[in-house]
Formats: C-alpha cells, sequence, structure tokens
C-alpha cells in the first residue's frame, strides 16, 4: 500500500476544495485493509475516511492521514420468494448499488437514485430522497473499530439511524469505519411515488410507477434541479431541514401565514431551503462562493473557493434565518 505525503484533496471533495493531507492512503482489498490499522503512519496521525468526498467540507489542511476508500464487490447473500439480502462493498458508487438493483428487479432504493457517493458512507446520514431513506431498506452494517481494528456488525437498530443522522455521525463519530452494508430489498413491486414531485413528474411523462421508470425520473428530476459537481463545486444540501412542534408554528404563523410546512406525525417539517430564500439568499453570490439560483439549500463554489470561504457564507445565512425566523440551521455537511 502506497502511502503519499502533502496529497492534495482538491479532486477528492466535491466542493473543490484545495487542501493537502499530511498522508494519504487508497484502500482497495481487505488486505490493504488488513495493513492500514498496523501502519504507524494511521496508528499515530488523526484520520479521516473519504468516499466521494461529496459531503465533506475541508476548511484546512487535514494534518493526519486520508485513506480513500475504494473496496468493491456487491453480491447477493440472501434471496426467497419475497427478498433479497444485498451486500455491498463500502467503495462501490451508491448510485451503481441503485442501477444493480434496478436491473435486477429488486425495490426498496430506486427513490435514491443518482445519490452522489459512496455505499459507506450512505449510513453515515442515512441518506434520503424523494420520499425514502436508507433507514427503509438497510439489514447491517459491517464496520472495522479504527482503535482496535476489529470487525462489529451494527443491525439496522444499532445504527440509531434518524432524519440525516446516525450513531456515526453521533456517539461513534470517528469511531468506525464502515466496510460494507447490506440491504433488504423486494423481489415484490413496491412502489413508492408518496412524494408530489415525483408522482405529478410521472403522470405529466405518462409514464407507469415501474421500478426503472421511478429510477429514471428521480434521476431526471434530480438533474434539471441540482447542480452537478463536476461543473459547479457543491456538496448538495449544505443544511438539515427544521423540525419545530406545534406551539413554535403557530407562534411563527402569526407573522409569516404563509409559511412553508408539511406535517406528518404531529412532527412539523420547515424546508430549510424555503428559509434561506426569504432571506433573499437564492442565486445571491458572495466572491468565489454562493447560493444556487435553483435550489437556495445549495452552497456554491464558483472555483478558487477556500473552505473558509463557504464557513463565512453559511454563518452569514445561519444568522439571517436566526434573525428573521429565530430559527437555527444546522449543517448537514460534514466539516472537517
Ligand atoms: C449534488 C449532490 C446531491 C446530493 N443529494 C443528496 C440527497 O439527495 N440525499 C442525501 O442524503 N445526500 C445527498 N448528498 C450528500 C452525499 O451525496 C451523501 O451524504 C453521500 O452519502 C456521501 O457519500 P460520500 O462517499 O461522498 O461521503 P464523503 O463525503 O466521502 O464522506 C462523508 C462523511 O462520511 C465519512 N465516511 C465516508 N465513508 C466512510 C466510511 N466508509 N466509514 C466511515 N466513515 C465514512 C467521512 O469521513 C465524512 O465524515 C448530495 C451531494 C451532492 C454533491
Amino acid at each position: 500500500m502506497e502511502i503519499k505525503q502533502n496529497y492534495n484533496l482538491i479532486k477528492l471533495n466535491t466542493f473543490g476544495i484545495s487542501v493537502n493531507a499530511k498522508f494519504f492512503v487508497e484502500l482497495n482489498s481487505e488486505k490493504d485493509l488488513a495493513e492500514l490499522f498496523s501502519l504507524p503512519e494511521f496508528k499515530d496521525n488523526k484520520k479521516i475516511f473519504l468516499g466521494g468526498g461529496s459531503n465533506v467540507l475541508f476548511t484546512k489542511d487535514f494534518d493526519g492521514i486520508v485513506v480513500l476508500n475504494k473496496l468493491k464487490g456487491m453480491e447477493i447473500t440472501k434471496e426467497d420468494a419475497e427478498n433479497v439480502l444485498i451486500k455491498a462493498m463500502g467503495g462501490e458508487l451508491w448510485h451503481d448499488l441503485v442501477i444493480y438493483a434496478v436491473n435486477k428487479g429488486y425495490w426498496g432504493i430506486e427513490n435514491l437514485s443518482l445519490i452522489p457517493g459512496t455505499v459507506g458512507a450512505a449510513p453515515m446520514q442515512n441518506i434520503g430522497a424523494y420520499g425514502a431513506e436508507l433507514k427503509d431498506t438497510l439489514f447491517n452494517v459491517e464496520a472495522f473499530e479504527i482503535e482496535t481494528g476489529e470487525k462489529k456488525t451494527f443491525t439496522k437498530e444499532e445504527c440509531e439511524l434518524d432524519y440525516r443522522d446516525s450513531i456515526f455521525k453521533n456517539k461513534a463519530k470517528g469511531k468506525y469505519f464502515i466496510s460494507a452494508v447490506t440491504l433488504k430489498l423486494s423481489i415484490m413491486p413496491k412502489p413508492n411515488i408518496s412524494y408530489k414531485i415525483l408522482s405529478e413528474y410521472l403522470e405529466k411523462t405518462r409514464r407507469t410507477a415501474t421500478l426503472k421508470n421511478i429510477s429514471d425520473a428521480v434521476a431526471e428530476i434530480r438533474k434539471s434541479k441540482l447542480p452537478d459537481p463536476k461543473i459547479i463545486g457543491n456538496a448538495g444540501s449544505f443544511f438539515k431541514n427544521v423540525f419545530i412542534g406545534e406551539t413554535k408554528l403557530r407562534e411563527l404563523q402569526k407573522n409569516y401565514p404563509n409559511i412553508l410546512h408539511f406535517e406528518e406525525e404531529g412532527i412539523i417539517k420547515i424546508p430549510a431551503g424555503w428559509l434561506i430564500e426569504q432571506c433573499e439568499w437564492k442565486g445571491k453570490r458572495v466572491g468565489n462562493v454562493g447560493v444556487h439560483d435553483k435550489q437556495a439549500l445549495v452552497l456554491i463554489n464558483y472555483g478558487g473557493a477556500t473552505g473558509a470561504e463557504i464557513i463565512e457564507l453559511a454563518n452569514k445565512i445561519i444568522t439571517s434565518v436566526k434573525e428573521k425566523f429565530g430559527l437555527e440551521l444546522m449543517p448537514e455537511v460534514n466539516i472537517v
């Protein structure tokens, strides 16, 4: 395994931030993984595992070791008349796994089509989109404890998945490397078109809710709304949506009778993008950074920005939303 020094990460994070890692290694096999845990450069330094770099913001050079996960492989480990268990290695691209499932006729992750990044990072924030979350299909997670190199299997419940959250982003932050994920997918058709934008799009394009049509529709909607990181640096939604109770909603409605909100089982969601838009940030550019003109949740690097510039913009947005609505925006992106 080759250890590189002073390695530039600009191509390894979708924000396109130019920072250097003191040490850098690529994991290509389980043999590399075993070797990794005995490397002095690994044992004696700060470490971070990286997949597609589509949910990180580097704010400075990384004074430690960056480990790029490229562990590949997908296999069906169990099958019965109704379900299959698919185990995918953490370095597989998430969308390749979606395509694999769609082509095989397995239901459950088609709504999560085209989410950038790797399978290993998917449990980190319980990826979600278009009315589905990883939580709906996750069976278990195989991980290595970074301190000891010991392998552990987390059941779905043990992963403590929540809205853009998991044990790996909380209590166990920085403690585990996720090497593989097993999903339980359905052989029986289970179309989920509860998300209004998706059902309307299928209707408008005169398509029935087949597995492939749903996956294609989600991909098309995403392409029309979200900036492509290959063209313009971004990490998707920078902030999480805001959840409030009834009392807070009533209070807000006194000043903002048209406040956009969605209610589910007594919990009220206020889309963070709407709050940012109301503070007139949508489409605004400040130097090298800005807020996307089609989706106010997405912060962008027009080129040459530093992580500090993105943070400065994010902080200004947080302050505006706090001043106008008294609500606290929380970043979804992992700040390093
Ligand atoms: C255009 C765009 C659209 C997006 N849309 C969505 C969306 O719809 N829904 C959604 O949920 N997310 C979305 N995202 C965010 C992102 O794609 C997901 O969070 C994705 O799961 C990140 O995967 P990654 O491999 O790029 O992770 P990275 O950015 O490489 O890592 C993210 C975090 O996980 C850690 N990590 C990565 N791999 C491992 C591992 N194997 N073990 C332990 N820790 C690890 C990293 O240290 C870091 O803290 C979007 C991003 C972009 C750029």
